[in-house]
């Protein structure tokens, strides 16, 4: 059918899950760092899909995993096992700090983080989740308490016992000393409103090592430690959200191994299944020993499914050969480069943070008072769009206008470059 045919249909019969209305291109197809519209425009995908194609679109050794997999081994009741499961249970721990060796396969991400706050409940007994107001962790019920913005309004109390903490973030420093950005008294700062909130029965801070929905907000380095000190010191499990940065984006193979700390509880999604839906959730023996007894129950329909385990397994077995963690370094550095000199020029411009391919550019109307740009935002991304560009502003309640940059890990120089070129044309019309 025709363009117009195909909107009509999308408008009476597609329920709006966001709150924007539906991008307004009409993707036919997508390959490596590209999607093409339906009148044949390439555009480089910046988002990464919805920041899962951590390979590109269509990597060849996707497709034969899937191929593959759906001729032979496709779907099993919820306690069978089959040999990619258990390969890639072992092949993540092979990646991962010996303590995390106890892995659960399941689909999205709000199911990984449902599924480890339930954990985190039974191991310690508590029942109260601390997270920052800034944090993205899914839209079911337990994922959306720990999700201060999009998720929660208008369902009344989404789960009981929810503490949230602000955000630490060196652009916006709540504290400073010496004109820089005090995170440990911020720390202090929050750890003073759990204690002051809570009933006694913590269970568990979840967070994201880079806070990338709620505007690329890196912890500070050292940060993640203190904060394991903290929640050790009160009884409550460290869960860390690795959807965004798991697997290499960040330029290492997991974003907590820059400061040196392990997780109570990891949780791996998006990047996991490389555009599938695949998540784990990861923990220690005794942990896991300690749910078992207490009756932990997660035997969702989709849990130890063959063919996305093998997704998986294709997925680490490309980013170990291809040493990609090297290469997001790499690419990481030239884009952060790039954008630096783009601030140079573009007075919009007030911040450029991230690690790795996982950067973000903080717009403002003014650098000293750093108004937020509004609007200006979308003129941005409207413009790359028309120039061939996918990219999107992280547009969370009470944050700013802030670009994401997430291309895949697979993306060429070339490539990488020309997105550039693209968002400093874009830059200046959008300014016009
Ligand atoms: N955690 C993080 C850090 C995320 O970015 C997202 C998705 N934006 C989720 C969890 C939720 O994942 P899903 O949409 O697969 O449920």
């Amino acid at each position: 059918g025709s363009a117009d045919e195909f909107w009509a249909t999308a408008r009476r019969h597609l329920v709006r899950y966001a709150r924007s209305d539906f991008s307004p291109a009409l993707i036919e197809r997508a390959a490596g760092s590209y999607v093409f519209d339906s009148d044949g425009r390439a555009i480089l995908d910046f988002t990464s899909g919805q920041m899962s194609g951590l390979l590109g679109h269509s990597h060849p050794a996707i497709v034969e995993s899937v191929s593959q997999s759906i001729a032979t081994l496709d779907h099993l009741f919820s306690w069978m096992l089959s040999r990619p499961v258990v390969d890639l249970a072992a092949a993540l721990a092979r990646t991962l700090p010996p303590s995390l060796s106890k892995v659960l396969l399941l689909s999205t991400g709000g199911e990984s983080n449902e599924a480890a706050i339930k954990m985190a409940k039974l191991s310690t007994g508590g029942y109260e989740v601390v997270a920052f107001d800034q944090s993205y962790h899914g839209v079911t019920h337990a994922s959306s308490a720990a999700t201060y913005g999009v998720s929660r309004a208008g369902y009344g109390p989404v789960a009981p016992g929810n503490i949230v903490v602000p955000t630490p973030n060196a652009y916006r420093p709540l504290f400073t000393r010496d004109g820089r950005h005090d995170w440990q008294a911020e720390l202090d700062h929050a750890f003073a409103m759990v204690d002051r909130q809570s009933t006694g029965s913590l269970a568990a801070f979840i967070a994201e090592p880079v806070l990338s929905t709620g505007g690329v907000i890196d912890l500070p380095p050292g940060y993640l430690a203190a904060l394991k000190q903290k929640c050790a010191e009160r009884g409550m499990l460290l869960i860390l959200d690795e959807a965004q940065t798991g697997l290499c984006r960040t330029g290492d193979w997991y974003a907590f191994q820059r400061d040196g700390v392990t997780p109570d509880i990891l949780t791996l999604s998006k990047t996991l299944g490389a555009g599938l839906p695949l998540s784990a959730v990861i923990t220690s023996e005794e942990i896991e020993a300690r749910c078992h007894e207490r009756g932990y129950y997660f035997a969702t329909t989709h849990v130890s499914d063959p063919l996305p385990a093998a997704v998986g397994l294709a997925v680490i077995d490309v980013l170990t050969q291809g040493a990609y963690d090297q290469t997001a370094r790499r690419l990481g550095d030239r884009l952060q480069r790039g954008l630096s000199e783009l601030k140079d020029r573009h007075e919009h411009i007030g911040d450029v943070r991230g690690r790795g391919l996982l950067q973000g550019v903080e717009l403002v109307t003014d650098r000293d008072t750093k108004e937020p740009a509004g609007d200006f935002g979308s003129a941005v991304t409207d413009a790359c769009f028309r120039l061939g560009l996918h990219l999107n502003i992280v547009q969370f309640p009470g944050s700013s206008s802030i670009l994401r940059l997430a291309p895949p890990l697979t993306i060429t120089d070339t490539e990488l470059d020309r997105g550039l070129d693209i968002l400093d044309q874009a830059l200046t019309a959008a300014a016009q």
